[in-house]
C-alpha cells in the first residue's frame, strides 16, 4: 500500500503556497525562515488544515453512503466550519456539535467568526454544555443517532478528523508536497514546526517525512496544555499513518517530538508569548495568525531560533495551519 492508494477527493486549490519570511528572519537573527500556507489552500471557507484531511475522509463518506457529516468541537472550532463547508461542496449535510471547550467571556465568541461562517453554510450548529476534550462524546453520539432516527446516513467524524483511521493522510501527502517545493525552489527544509493538538497534522507530516531520504525535524509545538495526551495522539495516529502508507519499517521514538511551553494553562487561552507572535508576524510580514493554535506555534519557533536550538544555517518551514476566523471572538485582547 502507499498513499497514492487511497481515493481523494479534491478540495485544495492544489500545492499550498510556500515563501520566505524575511523581514521575520532577519528580526529573530537566526535561522532562514519559510510559511507553507494551509491558511490558503483552498477556496472553500478560509480553508485550513482540516479541508486537507477530509480529502481522504470525503471518499469514504460517500463509499458507505453516507448524507450527513457528523462532527464535533469547541465553539469556535475552525474544525468544524470546515466540515460545514466541505458538506456543502459534496452535497451532504452536516451537523456540528459545538462544545464549550474555552472558557471565553467574549460577549459575541458564538456568534460571529467560525460559527457565523458554519450557519452561513447551513449547517445544523447544535450549542452544548461541555469541556474540553479530544475522545468521543455523548452528544456526538446523540447527533449520530439523531441523523438516524430522521432516516438519514450520518458519517462520523471525530474531533479534529484525527481519531480516525484515514485522518493522517491529508498530511503525510502535505510532507511529499513539500519535498517537490523544495526541488522547484532548490532548498531543503531540515526543520519543520507544526502547532499539534487533536494530533494528525502533525503525525501525518512525521509518517509522510519518515518514507523519504534525507532526515529531517518535525517539531510539534502543543497547543492544548495537555502535553501527555497529545503526545500519545501524535504518536499512536503516525503509527497507524506509517502503517497504512507502507512505510516498512516502525517509527523511532526520535521521530516523535512534541515540545510544550507555550500553551499556557489552558487550550484556548492566548498567553502573553502568544498576543507577542501575533503581533510580531502581522507587523513585520503582514501574515495574521491565531491565538488558539498558530500564534502558540509561531512563539515557540521564535524562541527555539533566538536560542539556537534552531541553528543559524537552518531552513526552517513554519506550517501555517489557519484559523483567522477565531479572531473575531478575541478582539478585547488587541485593543
Ligand atoms: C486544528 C488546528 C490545529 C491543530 O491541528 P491538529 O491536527 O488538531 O493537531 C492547528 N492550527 C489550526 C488553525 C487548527 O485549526
Amino acid at each position: 500500500m502507499s498513499l497514492d492508494d487511497f481515493e481523494r477527493y479534491p478540495l485544495l486549490f492544489g500545492p499550498s503556497p510556500v515563501h520566505p519570511l524575511d523581514r521575520l528572519s532577519e528580526h529573530l537573527g537566526g535561522a532562514r525562515i519559510w510559511a507553507k500556507r494551509e491558511d490558503c489552500n483552498s477556496g472553500l471557507a478560509f480553508g485550513g488544515n482540516k479541508t486537507r484531511k477530509l480529502e481522504y475522509l470525503v471518499p469514504d463518506a460517500l463509499a458507505q453512503g453516507a448524507d450527513t457529516l457528523v462532527t464535533i468541537g469547541g465553539v469556535q472550532s475552525n474544525h468544524t466550519r470546515q466540515v460545514a463547508a466541505v458538506a456543502a461542496r459534496a452535497g451532504l449535510k452536516a451537523v456540528l456539535v459545538q462544545e464549550s471547550w474555552v472558557d471565553w467571556p467574549d460577549a459575541v465568541n458564538d456568534k460571529v467568526g467560525n460559527i457565523l461562517l458554519s450557519r452561513i453554510m447551513g449547517a445544523d450548529v447544535r450549542l452544548v454544555q461541555a469541556g474540553f476534550g479530544i475522545g468521543f462524546k455523548e452528544s456526538w453520539q446523540q447527533a449520530l443517532e439523531d441523523v438516524r432516527a430522521a432516516g438519514g446516513t450520518p458519517y462520523a467524524i471525530p474531533a479534529g478528523a484525527s481519531d480516525h483511521r484515514l485522518g493522517g493522510l491529508g498530511f503525510a501527502g502535505w510532507a511529499y508536497e513539500v519535498r517537490r517545493q523544495e526541488a522547484e525552489l532548490g532548498v531543503f527544509f531540515d526543520t519543520i514546526v507544526v502547532c499539534s493538538v487533536t494530533g494528525s497534522t502533525h503525525a501525518g507530516m512525521i509518517a509522510g517525512f519518515a518514507g523519504q531520504d534525507r532526515p529531517r525535524r518535525v517539531i510539534g509545538i502543543d497547543a492544548s496544555a495537555k502535553i501527555d495526551e497529545t503526545r500519545a495522539q501524535v504518536e499512536k495516529i503516525a503509527r497507524n499513518t506509517a502503517e497504512l502508507i507502507g512505510l516498512g519499517r516502525e517509527l523511532r521514538d526520535d521521530e516523535i517530538t512534541v515540545l510544550e511551553g507555550w500553551a499556557g494553562d489552558l487550550y484556548g487561552i492566548p498567553v502573553p508569548s502568544t498576543l507577542d507572535a501575533i503581533r510580531l508576524t502581522g507587523r513585520l510580514e503582514g501574515v495574521i495568525l491565531d491565538p488558539v493554535y498558530e500564534g502558540k506555534s509561531m512563539a515557540g519557533l521564535i524562541d527555539l531560533v533566538r536560542d539556537g536550538d534552531i541553528p543559524r544555517d537552518s531552513n526552517v518551514l513554519y506550517a501555517h495551519l489557519g484559523g483567522q476566523p477565531a479572531l473575531n471572538a478575541y478582539s478585547g485582547v488587541f485593543r
